[in-house]
């Protein structure tokens, strides 16, 4: 996950392969409830595991349910009902699937059993409008004070023990603002109907059906069968109990896969698919329906049980109208597809998008203007006419996870006639951990582009003079791939140590570069399956490879193995020559420079402080005939590229050296004007 203040998407151009999708937040935090509330203990599988399911986790688990997870599955024990705690402060984050059913269940619950809960969130979250649901509670006899503003988040709900509620009467909520009041209650007033029946009445035209259904459907899962009479009443009948499935299943989030439906749309052309599983065409997700909106601007979609598969149709995509009451949150996804159209897209019924994470028209109408397209809004629609000129954009996103991931779609400008390509800067992309906390990786796994657009910053000096440290933390500010091209020859040297080949057997040792089963796991390194981390790391192995580096034919073996590190969005490589020799059209190169006197004892103190016994002049006796050897060798000697910057970092932190490095990027970063000049040294 990228905790990260920006991230720079190069251009794109393709996309194919697997993505496995995170459970549905909708039904995540419906079922979290349901359990939460039934008597007896649910198992609960594929539970998306994200900022708004962990603050409905915290709460349940401050509300006394037990919580137990054991690997992919959480084990939940419900309160059968009855309150446990009586009086607890709830933060919500930005979540509107734990904020509103939690408001309407502990509003009853405090009415009749006696309790005193104050309900928080984030500043957006306060923003957020809840009045219509405490409207439809209080009549009931619900106590609910506002703390803020009257009709928004923070709510204090209490009540005294022994309190009956007026369930004679039919209860009356708004259903054209969000459909979230609706669902509150139905998940809510089963606690509440001991002694008749509860019948609830929508005013107004009820917006975002669908999401009534998973409510509907997934009651039904834990024993409550509503009636309902059209879209304007919904009776929950007389004794109505909770009682777990015992076992239940999270399907993939439907509005999650409408990313990957549209980037198969846009990018999955000649080669595979984009394939989709966890989400299959028995959703019972509203958002599902993408598909044939999706399919109507050009996509081919076809799936079964769990699974779909997306590739482009027509192309360039073509533009529609759609009123998109029943896709709220998926319909976002249609606005950028809007931009790989040849006509306009109109999308109307969006009234809602106003009221969600952030006023999701007004943002999406601006972010898709700095690429370049032509919008439109009104208070219920937007129309995007396709960018006549793509450009470089600093997108931001709002903390609002859907315009993270929509708008990096819009990356893939080069298929859209965009050249060489508009690179785009992603601001707070750690905002999708609302519902797809891994969504950046997902994306880079499936998408691909030139190389020569994939930016690469190489960092190449001398033994130990901490470029593996500052490669490392440069790689992790920018989210990009990391290549330690050290660690490919000191590879080299164990396997050939393995496999007995000499080590001045020329062809012997580049048979083995060529062949090396190299696998790198976060920091740990594979070779043949086995973790060698801690063996590369040796002096030892250090010599070998700089022994078998001289040699041309192994050099050659593993040039291929170190271009194909060059992948989206980026890499950091550091070496010898990953700027004289394997990335030279590199956008930016540094050269690390320290003595030899500063580097050994650098070394020393590594080395001492894991138990090694040597002395700083054996130390510095090896680095500086390293160094020799490195820089006398005819192939790939070490030296400063051609327009490398000199970093000496002989009195500088690490901190230091890493905001040097990041500067020097920034400056060769341009989203201003024209493309982003990748090919300049
Ligand atoms: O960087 P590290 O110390 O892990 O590299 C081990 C040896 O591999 C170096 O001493 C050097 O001789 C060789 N090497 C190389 N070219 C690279 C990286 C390392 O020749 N790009």
């Amino acid at each position: 996950m990228f905790s990260i203040p920006h991230l720079d998407l190069p251009p794109m151009r393709g996309a194919s392969g697997t993505v496995q999708l995170p459970g549905s937040k909708s039904i995540s935090n419906r079922v979290l409830l349901l359990a939460g509330l039934a008597e007896g203990t649910t198992v609960v599988h594929d539970l998306l595991d994200s900022d708004d399911t962990r603050v409905m986790l915290d709460a349940l688990a401050t509300l006394g349910c037990g919580l137990q997870r054991e690997g992919g599955q959480v084990r939940i024990t419900g309160l059968g009902g009855q309150l446990k705690v009586h009086e607890a402060r709830l933060f919500l984050g930005n979540a509107g699937t734990a904020m509103r059913p939690l408001t309407a269940a502990l509003a009853v619950l405090a009415a009749t059993q006696g309790g005193c809960f104050d309900l928080t969130g984030v500043p957006r979250m306060h923003e957020r409008p809840i009045g219509d649901l405490v409207d439809a509670l209080r009549p009931l006899g619900c106590s609910i004070e506002d703390l803020g503003q009257p009709g928004y988040p923070p709510l204090r709900l209490s009540g005294r023990a022994g309190g009956r509620l007026a369930t004679a009467q039919p209860i009356r909520v708004r259903g054209d603002v969000s459909s979230q009041f609706l669902t509150a209650l139905l998940l809510a007033l089963p606690l509440v109907t001991g002694p008749g029946p509860a019948v609830i009445e929508v005013e107004g035209e009820l917006i975002s059906k669908p999401y009534i259904e998973i409510t509907l459907n997934l009651l039904a899962r834990f024993g409550i069968a509503v009636q309902r009479e059209g879209w304007s009443r919904f009776t929950l009948p007389q004794g109505s109990r909770y009682a777990t499935p015992g076992q239940i299943h999270v399907e993939g989030d439907a509005s999650t896969a409408s990313y990957f439906i549209a980037l198969g749309a846009i990018a999955a052309h000649g080669g595979a698919p984009v394939r989709i599983e966890g989400l299959g065409t028995d959703s019972i997700q509203g958002d599902i329906r993408f598909v044939e909106a999706a399919r109507a601007m050009g996509a081919v979609v076809g799936g079964g049980p769990g699974w779909l598969e997306v590739r482009r149709g027509r192309w360039p995509l073509q533009g529609i109208t759609l009123d998109c009451n029943h896709i709220p949150d998926a319909a976002m996804t249609l606005a950028v597809m809007a931009l790989y159209a040849d006509s306009p897209t109109r999308l109307t019924g969006i009234a809602s998008w106003r009221v969600k994470e952030t006023d999701r028209i007004a943002a999406m109408a601006a972010e898709l203007r700095k690429v370049g397209a032509d919008v439109t809004e009104g208070a219920d629609f937007i129309e995007v006419r396709p960018p006549a000129a793509w450009r470089p954009a600093v997108i931001r996103t709002y903390d609002d996870h859907r315009m993270a991931m929509c708008l990096s779609l819009a990356a893939f400008n080069p298929l859209a006639g965009a050249a060489p390509g508009c690179a785009l800067r992603i601001l707070e992309p750690h905002c999708v951990a609302k519902t797809f906390p891994d969504y950046f990786e997902a994306l880079f796994d499936l998408a691909s582009a030139d190389p020569a657009l994939v930016p690469v910053i190489t960092i190449d000096g001398p033994t130990a003079s901490g470029k593996g440290t500052l490669a490392a933390a440069v790689a992790a500010r920018l989210g990009y791939h990391l290549l330690d091209s050290g660690a490919l020859y000191r590879a080299t040297g164990v396997a050939a140590l393995w496999d007995g080949v000499a080590p001045d057997d020329e062809d012997g040792l580049a048979r083995i570069a060529a062949l090396l089963d190299l696998r790198f796991d976060g920091e740990r390194i594979h070779l043949r399956g086995r973790d060698i981390t801690d063996a590369l790391r040796l002096e030892t192995s250090g010599a070998m490879a700089s022994r078998i580096s001289s040699f041309p034919r192994v050099r050659e073996a593993l040039h291929g193995l170190q271009l194909a590190f060059r992948r989206v969005p980026g890499l950091v490589a550091d070496g010898r020559d990953m700027g004289t020799v394997v990335f030279t059209d590199a956008p930016l190169k540094v050269f690390l420079t320290a003595s030899a006197a500063e580097r050994a004892e650098r070394r020393y103190k590594q080395l001492i402080s894991k138990g090694n016994k040597t002395t700083i002049d054996a130390l510095r006796q090896d680095i500086e005939a390293r160094d020799e050897r490195d820089r006398s060798r005819v192939v790939a000697p070490l030296k400063p590229a051609e327009g490398a910057l000199l970093l000496d970092n002989s009195h500088l932190t690490i901190e230091e050296s890493v905001a040097q490095v990041l500067a020097w990027w920034e400056q060769r970063r341009s989203f201003d004007r024209g493309t982003v000049p990748l090919d300049k040294g």
